[in-house]
């Protein structure tokens, strides 16, 4: 019922022209493929030339990254309206690179996420445990704690929101969630949305990411609540990128 999403986060790769060229050849494949929604987030020195290409095409610009305050003596930040008027309709936000290399916190990443839906952007709020978490049992209590401190705020937006599930120990390893493992987090990420309210639950896209590539992409994107994928190192390549697009 839900539309799926395939997300490229590009990280810190392809900032300039190659960006452009990957960008156009996302364009070309996402015309073929009207059942899915494809969004690209390329770095920020990216985003101008980018949302030029994708202009008139059906691939969302998303940023990676967003400053909550919409203007101020804030050097070397980007604010929600300004990621807007670059033409972006998504932002990437907590994502766990973020949270370990930059310090952010459950409610700084909270405070992003009200800051995108007050500039009329959508974020793509990032979750997900470490390993050592993992190996505590600790999975969805950790989760729940990510989630919960974004919660209220989307439950009081009629936005559709995507939430990406992302365990740690997935990210750049080639170490895969199974599509089980995924989907009991995700099913779990579905409740707590429900029992907040039936409406957001039913609307939030629930990607999975870490480690998606063409060969995984269909066992994951079949489970009932893997709506779809935030990808990382696959989103680099059109031809690997659109692979995983064709098998939602
Ligand atoms: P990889 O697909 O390279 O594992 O990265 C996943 C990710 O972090 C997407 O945000």
């Amino acid at each position: 019922s839900r539309r799926p999403l395939i997300a490229g986060n590009w990280k810190m790769f392809h900032g300039g022209r190659k960006g452009v060229e990957l960008a156009q050849e996302c364009a070309t494949f996402a015309g073929g493929l009207p059942g899915v929604d494809i969004v690209v987030a390329p770095p920020f020195t990216a985003l101008a030339a980018v949302a030029s290409v994708l202009e008139g095409s059906p691939v969302g610009l998303a940023a990676q990254n967003v400053y909550p305050k919409d203007e101020g003596a804030f050097t070397g930040e980007i604010s929600p309206p300004m990621l807007k008027e670059c033409g972006c309709s998504w932002v990437i936000v907590g994502h766990s690179e973020r949270r370990e290399h930059f310090g952010e916190r459950n409610t700084f990443v909270a405070e992003k996420v009200a800051a995108t839906l007050q500039a009329g952007l959508l974020p793509i709020v990032c979750v997900g445990e470490s390993l050592a978490q993992r190996q505590a049992n600790e999975t969805l209590l950790i989760v729940k704690q990510q989630v919960d401190a974004f919660l209220d705020i989307l439950a009081q937006s009629k936005a559709a929101v995507a939430i990406a599930y992302e365990p740690v120990w997935a990210i750049g390893t080639g170490k895969v969630a199974g599509p089980a493992e995924a989907e009991e987090v995700h099913a779990a990420i579905r409740t707590w949305l429900s029992t907040r309210d039936e409406g957001l639950a039913a609307r939030t896209r629930i990607l999975y990411g870490g480690s998606v590539k063409p060969d995984n992409a269909a066992a994951l994107l079949a489970c009932p609540n893997v709506d779809g994928a935030l990808v990382g190192g696959a989103s680099l390549d059109a031809g690997s990128f659109s692979a995983i697009a064709r098998a939602a």
